[in-house]
């Protein structure tokens, strides 16, 4: 990729930070218009101009895409970031149940470093592999570590309390002391989005799958509908938890959930492997979101993409969106990869080539994932007056040739490996397939010094 400082100093032409240009242009709006040799022109945070014409603008900065494709960033909707110390401490082959033990007892040595350091290189790998805003879904202690991180990585971040929860599984209530302090921590986060400019935001996040009351969930959404923000949580991740809620409840979860007045279009829920035929008419009703996390699922066996009805839920116009879970339980923060994974796991399943195609597999990465968010109208596709958020590719790898398809060549043939530059927010934070942040090797070391403090406190606790 050719970036150069615009010298042309023409008068009568508007002066921007960045313009774009020969780019192949999946701009992912309403009707998944195409430019091929577009330009986007940028100023400040926003995007000013799509399309094939930017002879009005001089550029302070412009970079020739060179007929690759440009598109807006992935969005990640289930984020655990706190695990990336542990990744692969599992014993190969284990299941989820053997992993648990090894994640609980993180959380009782858990630090603001040991987070902050976590944070760091979930959120470098997540800009690496072309994820632009991210929901950290309520497993982060020291939230202000995260922030921080986030600022440092250039990440757009959502933030929800930590670990939200007021029975077991059973049903059985913690004590009414735990509950006060649980009660008045719900919201707290949401003080970030005082500045509604700001890179990390907030939203309202339960830990869900079997773990709330009834009474905590509707304060829960009560608190997101009064705050414009949406109601995030774990939902029917593995046969365990479901057949626990559906013994508790007496029906199915998400039955429940309706009778109870729950599910509406600002909640989302994280994985719903698991649902039965009952449980369909009233999510397509309530238009809720679902982040599927495909990986999930497959690394331990639990069936969800075969089981599962995300493929016919999408269909049937339920906004799924997609989601990395956490280090143990995904093969990286890389959502390309969960988007190919889907569309592999929906003809397989379905015998159908059709099932999903590169196109939607690119709306479900962006767009859908920034109206799980309710977020739609700053940021999800390459439109007029939405944060610069979206990821230039290169297009000489073997795997871009002949170039037939753009779209179909990233999203299925050079996945990852072809992010070249990465904007967030009108701010270039991946550059030629690094961090313009920081030092990656120096960072690398870093990393490694603190594993080996994290594994002797692991070894002690
Ligand atoms: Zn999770």
């Amino acid at each position: 990729m050719e970036n150069k400082l615009d010298t042309n100093t023409s008068s009568g032409l508007r002066e921007v930070d960045l313009i774009i240009k020969n780019a192949y242009i999946a701009t992912v709006n309403s009707s998944n218009q195409i430019f091929k040799n577009g330009s986007i022109v940028i100023d400040q945070s926003k995007i000013l101009r799509v399309g094939l014409d930017s002879s009005n603008y001089r550029a302070k900065r412009t970079i020739d895409a060179r007929g690759a494709l440009v598109h807006p960033g992935f969005i990640d909707n289930h984020v655990h970031l706190n695990y990336h110390g542990l990744r692969w401490l599992t014993r190969d082959g284990s299941g989820w149940n053997e992993a648990l033990p090894l994640h609980m007892k993180y959380m009782e040595i858990v630090n603001q470093e040991s987070e902050y350091m976590s944070s760091m290189l979930a959120m470098l790998e997540m800009v690496k592999n072309g994820t632009t805003a991210f929901l950290e879904s309520g497993g982060i202690v020291n939230t202000d570590a995260a922030a921080e991180a986030a600022t440092n990585i250039g990440i757009r971040t959502f933030l929800g309390d930590a670990f939200i929860r007021d029975q077991d599984a059973n049903g059985v209530s913690v004590s009414t002391k735990d509950k006060d302090k649980i009660y008045n921590l719900l919201g707290t986060e949401l003080a970030r989005n005082r500045d509604g400019n700001g890179l990390v935001q907030a939203v309202i996040s339960l830990s869900g799958m079997g773990k709330a009351s009834d009474d905590l969930l509707l304060m829960a959404k009560e608190m997101a509908d009064a705050s414009g923000v949406i109601l995030n949580m774990h939902q029917s991740y593995q046969e365990n938890d479901y057949i626990e809620d559906n013994n508790r409840l007496g029906i199915p979860p998400m039955v429940h959930y309706d009778n109870i007045g729950l599910l509406d279009s600002n909640c989302m829920f994280a994985h719903v492997n698991c649902i039965s035929d009952m449980e369909v008419r009233p999510i397509l009703d309530s238009k809720l979101s679902i982040a599927w996390c495909p990986m999930a699922s497959m690394l331990f066996g639990l069936g969800g993409t075969i089981k599962g009805k995300h493929l016919e839920l999408f269909k049937n116009g339920i906004n799924i969106s997609f989601g990395c879970d956490s280090a143990n339980w995904t093969s990286a923060f890389d959502i390309g990869e969960q988007a190919f994974i889907a569309l592999l796991t929906a003809r397989e399943k379905t015998g159908d080539p059709s099932a999903l195609i590169a196109e939607e597999i690119l709306r479900i990465a962006t767009i859908n994932g920034s109206k799980a968010l309710r977020k739609e109208s700053e940021f999800g596709s390459i439109e007029i007056g939405k944060r610069a958020d979206l990821v230039i590719r290169k297009n000489t790898l073997p795997e871009s040739l002949p170039g037939f398809d753009p779209l179909r060549e990233v999203m299925v043939s050079s996945r990852s490996k072809s992010i070249d530059t990465v904007i967030i927010n009108g701010d270039i934070v991946v550059e030629n397939g690094y961090s313009t942040k920081l030092d990656e090797d120096e960072f690398a070391n870093e990393f490694r010094v603190f594993h080996q403090k994290l594994i002797a406190n692991l070894e002690k606790a």
